[in-house]
């Protein structure tokens, strides 16, 4: 039996639990409902299922020989909460050997401790510690319930197991909790859930939806298409038994079968929807609709964005294509834009030269650059003479990013998000906005460069504070007109030339060296990109496809337009190397193939995310390949199966 993770979004993983020819995929449902193991869980919501025989009775120091599962309850930790703490402790020693005696038996991979929440957060520790010890992955967890209305202990007890067990643990939920968490319930780190609840709904002739669930009387229309509910006859057989109900209790219980197999088809929808959002990466914008019907979802996901951020970051992957829909505050604190603004404060940095820095409106269609409006701005830098347009920074306003300077403008999720455009701004959005933008220009208006805001409306006041705030006068050049308009871009382009006109020129003006050393900078530290690609070199070809990194002949990488990354060459990966950044060092002979799998990894660097670009060395620190991380770094070293690098090239 084998669990492989193939991705992780935050503490969400996907990934196949195998057992001979079975395969679960995860995250998935277990049922109680087994024609053919009555006494066991079966997990899986398609195709084939696992089964896993119910716990041992409480306390029950003989654990049953006999048993049918294929997984199998071998621990049930006393870990109540109102229990004296020696009596937990007492109580642990004996539960550890009897593990101890149940793996004489057993293979730990078979193996499945059932917990709980604790009043403890130390005692919780402990009790995965030894699971830890034993190399018992899979956990199972009874007695939430409570928690579903306190989310804060709720996120603190699911997220100190995620961190404290490896990657590829799985955690089952016991408790039935209603499909409407299941989403952000993923995201927190739960693999399998009870369809329980299905039938505690319609024990109470409740008709679960999409959303929550309508008491059978209220059900003016036929609102599902699932195989029950389309046979008109079978809608109406559960409509006929509400009205029946008061007339003679014991005749609800007719429609009360197919109730229950339309909320089990709710809640097969409900994890393929969220499985399949997990597959097409877009699981973030997914569970932020959920927040939209549901205030536990809401405050939940606030709570593990606050407690959890450096981990869910660490395993959110830093790349992809997909667009980042920003629809409300709760998108603020999401990893891809908290990741982007870190990045943009630490990683990046106004090259030396510049002398004028011109803010600019962001625009609808991204990148900015292809926008109607950005057209016409660039229209008043292309009137500066060439020789001089090396000393203009063109760095762009925006929530809820703050600001993006226009090298960073491919990078995800720059060219990604979209926002409804009102105009307004809230007062975080600003805080954001300005915090970004004071870091950004702090130290070059200490150099004494002047800044041009070329903007109207809200973004003046942005302007002000920061102005401001860094005791630096802005030149404003579009102040009671619209940006784009004739007259402004006529006004821009006189003012950039004055500010120009005394400065001696510079060598002709090649943004592209700019463009990529900025996201060089960006994905592998502040000062890399200028160590590893020279002066003179140039970018081949037009978006949507590949843009090579040419030094005269030699190629030294490929910035993919669709998510702005940067893959190296062997040769600039060998730089790369000798810095040890973004590394992975392979323990073996040979690197075979086009995956390095995790067993083969002795170390990476924890800054390692998904998707990112890394280097793969060997021992002695000597380059063997370039590739893109599967898993964070901080997961490749303890986990020991599955893929952890796809290499690109080898040396
Ligand atoms: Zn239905």
């Amino acid at each position: 039996m084998s669990f492989d993770v193939t991705g992780s979004f935050g503490f969400a993983r996907l990934g196949a639990l195998k057992l001979n020819s079975k395969v679960v995929e995860f995250p998935t449902l277990m049922s109680h409902y087994s024609e053919h193991l009555p006494k066991a869980w079966s997990l899986g919501d398609r195709g084939h299922q696992i089964a896993m025989n119910y716990p041992p009775n409480f306390l029950d120091p003989q654990i049953n020989p006999e048993f049918k599962g294929e997984l199998v309850f071998i621990a049930n930790f006393l870990m109540q909460r109102g229990i004296r703490e020696d009596i937990l402790n007492e109580q642990l020693e004996k539960t550890t050997q009897e593990i101890s005696v149940a793996l004489n038996v057993l293979s730990p991979k078979q193996a499945v401790a059932l917990t709980q929440p604790s009043s403890s957060l130390e005692f919780l520790k402990a009790v995965l510690q030894k699971l830890n010890d034993f190399d018992i992955k899979k956990i199972a967890i009874t007695n939430l319930l409570p928690f579903l209305t306190n989310q804060r202990k709720m996120v603190e007890f699911i997220g100190t197991i995620r961190t404290m067990v490896p990657i590829d643990s799985l955690l089952f939920l016991l408790s039935p909790v209603p499909h409407t968490l299941i989403p952000l319930l993923i995201y927190a780190g739960i693999d399998a859930f009870s369809d329980g609840f299905a039938t505690i709904a319609a024990h109470q002739n409740v008709f679960l939806t999409d959303t929550s669930g309508l008491p059978l009387t209220e059900l003016e229309e036929n609102l599902c298409s699932c195989p029950v509910c389309q046979g008109k006859d079978n809608l109406s057989e559960l409509l006929e038994t509400v009205e029946i109900t008061d007339k003679s209790k014991k005749m609800a219980i007719r429609g009360r079968p197919l109730l229950e197999q339309h909320n089990r088809w709710i809640f097969t929808k409900k994890i393929r929807e969220t499985r399949n959002a997990l597959k097409r990466e877009t699981l973030r914008n997914y569970i932020e609709q959920t927040i939209q019907y549901d205030v536990f979802n809401a405050a939940a996901l606030r709570l593990l964005d606050q407690q959890w951020q450096d981990w869910l970051v660490s395993r959110t992957p830093t790349w992809l294509e997909t667009p980042v829909y920003s629809i409300t505050s709760y998108s603020y604190s999401r990893p891809a834009i908290t990741e982007f603004q870190r990045r943009v404060r630490e990683r990046y940095q106004i090259p030396s030269q510049k002398k004028v820095v011109i803010l600019f409106p962001c625009s609808a269609s991204k990148p900015y650059s292809t926008s109607r409006t950005h057209r016409f701005y660039q229209n008043a830098l292309e009137n500066v003479p060439w020789k001089k347009r090396g000393y203009l920074q063109e760095i762009i306003l925006t929530s809820p990013l703050g600001v993006v300077p226009r090298e960073l403008e491919l990078v995800y999720p720059a060219a990604h998000y979209d926002i409804p455009v009102t105009g307004t701004w809230s007062h975080e959005e600003k805080q954001i906005a300005v915090s970004q933008l004071e870091s950004v220009l702090s130290s070059f208006v200490q150099g004494g460069g002047a800044v041009v805001a070329h903007v109207t409306g809200e973004y003046l006041e942005l302007c002000a504070v920061t102005s401001e705030k860094l005791d630096k006068a802005f030149i404003y050049t579009s102040k009671n007109q619209r940006p784009s308009s004739l007259e402004a871009v006529a006004q821009l382009s006189k003012m950039l030339n004055n500010l120009v006109a005394d400065l001696p020129p510079l060598s002709p003006y090649y943004p592209d060296i700019e463009n990529i050393r900025a996201i060089a900078d960006y994905q592998f530290g502040l000062g890399i990109g200028k160590e590893i690609f020279p002066n003179n070199c140039r970018l081949k070809g037009r978006p949507p496809y590949p843009l090579r990194i040419l030094s005269g002949k030699e190629h030294l990488g490929v910035i993919h337009p669709s998510t702005g990354e940067l893959t190296l060459s062997l040769s600039t990966g060998t730089i790369l190397a000798e810095k040890k950044s973004y590394y992975v060092v392979f323990d073996g002979k040979d690197l075979q193939g086009s995956t390095l799998f995790a067993v083969g990894v002795n170390e990476a660097d924890p800054l390692i995310r998904p998707t990112d670009a890394v280097v793969i060395i060997d021992k002695s620190q000597k380059m063997l390949a370039v590739g893109q991380a599967v898993i964070s770094g901080k997961d490749m070293v303890p986990l020991t199966r599955g893929p952890a690098v796809n290499i690109k090239h080898k040396i």
